[in-house]
């Protein structure tokens, strides 16, 4: 199948797990992870509607912001070194991996500099497995609540990368536990803090992600087809 079908495949699959959970289909929003991808694919995509890509590299993310239209908004999915926030804090709409105190005082640093606010997500590692990046489950609150002292740094909620399981099914506790924690940070009523999104469910779990709550899913086999990692 090509990228076109894909997508009314996964945009169907979405609009029937909201309907399985009561949620209005305009609650979630697609991300299509065009990471290793090239510009021919992307293309492909946005003249079918997208508008949201997700890249987890920053030189990658730069050299298609410069080929791709101005009206996409670009998100930072992947672990972010804090020497390399300079090049992007202006041309990401949402950095959906921020998991220490120390990457946020960069991205603050460098946001002021430019005169911006930076939208983004505290990713939690809420399987606790080791290969992952992400706060703990037990440490978010707290980094959520230090982030916010930060006047050019925007909490808008959180993120997780669940692990790879067969059965889908066996993730939906992870998704409940991340919901659980946006709801916590919500009573808190922390100021400069806006939880509007949940940012959980990828090609083998988002329908699962979404009846448990998430408003952003990042979808990339599904719509690329599988990725071919050059071997080095
Ligand atoms: C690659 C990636 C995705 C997409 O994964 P698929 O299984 O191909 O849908 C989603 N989120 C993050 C953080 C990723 O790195």
């Amino acid at each position: 199948m090509g990228i076109r079908e894909n997508l009314d495949v996964v945009e169907a699959c979405m609009k029937n797990a909201c309907a399985a959970c009561g949620r209005a289909a305009d609650e979630v929003k697609l991300i299509a992870v065009s990471k290793t991808k090239p510009i021919p694919a992307l293309e492909e995509a946005y003249a079918y509607g997208c508008r949201d890509f997700g890249e987890n590299k920053v030189q990658e993310l730069m050299d298609k912001y410069e080929r791709m239209p101005k009206d996409i908004r670009w998100h930072m999915i992947g672990h972010l070194q804090r020497n390399k926030v300079k090049y992007i804090v202006d041309k990401v709409f949402l950095i959906h991996s921020v998991d220490s105190l120390r990457l946020a005082q960069e991205i603050e640093k460098e946001a002021a500099k430019k005169e911006i606010t930076v939208n983004i997500l505290v990713e939690v590692n809420v399987a606790e497995e080791e290969s992952k990046f992400g706060t703990t489950a037990q440490e978010a609150v707290s980094l959520v609540e230090q982030i916010a002292k930060l006047p050019h740094v925007r909490v808008k909620g959180l993120m997780t990368i669940a692990p790879y399981v067969e059965d889908s099914e066996q993730n939906r506790r992870y998704f409940a536990k991340l919901k659980q924690i946006y709801v916590d940070i919500i009573h808190k009523n922390i100021d400069n803090v806006f939880m509007e999104e949940l940012s959980m469910g990828m090609t083998g779990d988002y329908e699962v992600a979404i009846t448990e709550g998430a408003t952003y899913v990042r979808v990339g086999t599904g719509i690329f087809g599988e990725r071919e990692y050059a071997a080095i």
